[in-house]
């Protein structure tokens, strides 16, 4: 397309969402992605025919527009996945939910007792301030459990200890929780054996198959989407972005449009702007720091590992965080019935030891904590293993993270025909739903409505003590999907800390 209307930057769910919104407005758009494929860190790997996500990607959202989206555009393609996952600690496996009677027989009478002693010293002498993870979790569980459940897997996850992690991280993704409550909700909860929690949606080939379609589709209407193309500079004239210039290959292109919309990484916008912005908000981007991720797939001789769709390994023996098994997730993700193939995930840092490891040395690695931890037989069952990197999978909640965002925040509103969306578009540590709904606003605000999308959060709508009346008044306005309107919202709430 020679003039489009919209430029838009990045083909993950939060771009390609915008682009097939824009078209079902009549606007034109091209989207610009710098990798050979789409779907951002929701997209679907493969090797040799086995296929992987970068984790595992649950389709859950309380948002009825999005899910409306993903059953408009991938229709039958859409499975009903059951759900189990455990934990594994000091060699033992719990549910996860936790269930009570689980939960006891495996820690033992003892260790339950402790752990309601601990529990019951917090609340004589909570923190008296809660800045930090650790203070927020341990006021709400107690010190114990929070070393078992919480501290170790999160650790893994961020790199740096809870207690230099914001406490808002928490307080965003687990508000209304508390162990009393955690156990009431376990041992009195209505049969929910259909809700979000025990099944989940998933693409039948995996999450990728959903952002191929909408390429697909959008590459149909003309509304092209451009692979192995990466936005270099964004050309300013005061307030308006002028053009874009990219590169793809050794071919540099200008394109030009009316409004533009990235889902690139923030830092990185505001770093290619030209003229460069000034320098208190070059340095705000600086300041922002991302947690990076690669995945081990191995392909194990045995039809039948493990029932889990996925596994936490909070041991701290272990460097492996979660373990996926995805013909659990969709059988159809492996092509031979007789072969199973694991995804073992490691937390990183580029450039730090785990990260600069070879793929030879990764493989070793994975191949033997799976091995050390029982799931596998024998290293001879181990018949093949690759490795996928990923750059900035988490934006990190750090302690200076909140100044430094709306350093950017309060620059990039000053813009007229600049919109940013999505997980690393707005450094917020998202589901694909909040992306999708970013997008979905954005592509309103261009034709002509007003949404803030600094203020959309779909987190919220999963933790609002909404009363009854204000619950019922959504769920009949459709705001809220029929499988989420079952699930209560302290479920949810517990479920999304560990994604
Ligand atoms: C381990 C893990 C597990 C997860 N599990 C779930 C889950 O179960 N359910 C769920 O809903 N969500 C899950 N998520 C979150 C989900 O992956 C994200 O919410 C979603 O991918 C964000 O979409 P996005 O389009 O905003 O960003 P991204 O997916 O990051 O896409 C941004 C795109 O922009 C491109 N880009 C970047 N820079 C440029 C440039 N300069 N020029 C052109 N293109 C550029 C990138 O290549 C990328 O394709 C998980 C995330 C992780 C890390």
């Amino acid at each position: 397309m020679n003039n489009p209307e919209v430029v838009i930057i990045g083909g993950g769910p939060a771009g390609l969402t915008a682009a097939y919104e824009l078209a079902k407005k009549n606007i034109t758009s091209i989207t610009l992605e710098k990798s050979s494929q789409v779907g951002g860190i929701s997209r679907t790997e493969t090797y040799k025919g086995y296929r992987f996500d970068i984790g595992g990607h649950r389709f859950f959202t309380k948002v009825s527009e999005v899910q409306q989206l993903w059953h408009e555009v991938l229709a039958s393609d859409m499975i009903k996945v059951p759900r189990l996952s455990r934990i594994y600690y000091d060699s033992k496996f719990f549910s996860y939910p936790l269930e009570p009677y689980n939960a006891l027989s495996n820690l033992g009478l003892r260790n339950s007792a402790l752990i309601l002693a601990s529990y019951c010293k917090t609340k004589l002498f909570p923190h008296p301030v809660e800045d930090n993870l650790e203070q927020w979790v341990t006021n709400r569980f107690g010190r114990r459990l929070y070393r078992i459940f919480f501290k170790t897997y999160t650790e893994k996850v961020w790199g740096i200890e809870c207690d230099k992690i914001q406490a808002d991280w928490a307080a965003q993704r687990i508000k209304g929780l508390s162990l009393k409550k955690a156990v009431l909700n376990a041992l009195f909860k209505v049969n929910n054996t259909k809700t979000l929690i025990k099944e989940f949606e998933y693409p039948r080939l995996g999450p990728g198959m959903m952002w191929e379609r909408f390429q697909d589709i959008l590459n149909e209407q003309g509304n092209t989407v451009h692979l192995d193309t990466a936005v270099l500079r964004l050309d300013r004239e005061g307030k308006r972005i002028t053009n874009v210039v990219t590169g793809s290959g050794d071919r540099i292109t200008q394109h030009t449009a009316k409004d533009f919309v990235s889902s690139m990484p923030i830092t990185q916008l505001v770093q290619r702007l030209n003229p460069q912005p000034p320098d208190h908000i070059l340095q705000a981007a600086k300041n922002l720091k991302y947690r990076d991720f690669l995945i081990v797939p191995l392909i194990i001789d045995q039809p039948n590992l493990f029932p889990d769709n996925w596994i936490y390994i909070h041991s701290p023996h272990f460097r492996v965080g979660r373990i996926q098994n995805f013909k659990n997730w969709s059988p159809e993700m492996v092509p031979d019935p007789q072969k199973t193939c694991v995804g073992m995930e490691y937390f990183c840092s580029e450039g730090d030891e785990l990260w600069e490891k070879s793929e030879a040395e990764l493989i070793e690695l994975a191949s033997r904590e799976i091995v050390g931890l029982g799931l596998v037989d024998s290293l001879d069952q181990i018949k093949d293993g690759t490795t996928i990197r990923q750059h900035k999978a988490y934006p990190v909640y750090d302690g200076e993270y909140r100044q430094n965002l709306q350093v950017l925040q309060d620059y990039l509103k000053t813009f007229e025909n600049l919109q940013t969306i999505g997980r690393n578009g707005m450094h917020r540590y998202n589901n694909q739903d909040h992306s999708m709904l970013t997008a979905i606003l954005a592509a309103k605000n261009i034709a002509g409505e007003n949404h803030d999308l600094w203020n959309v959060n779909v987190e919220r709508s999963y933790h609002e003590d909404f009363t009854k009346e204000q619950w019922k008044s959504k769920k009949e306005q459709g705001a809220i999907s029929p499988e989420a309107a079952q699930l209560s919202q302290r479920e949810i709430s517990l479920e999304k800390v560990r994604d």
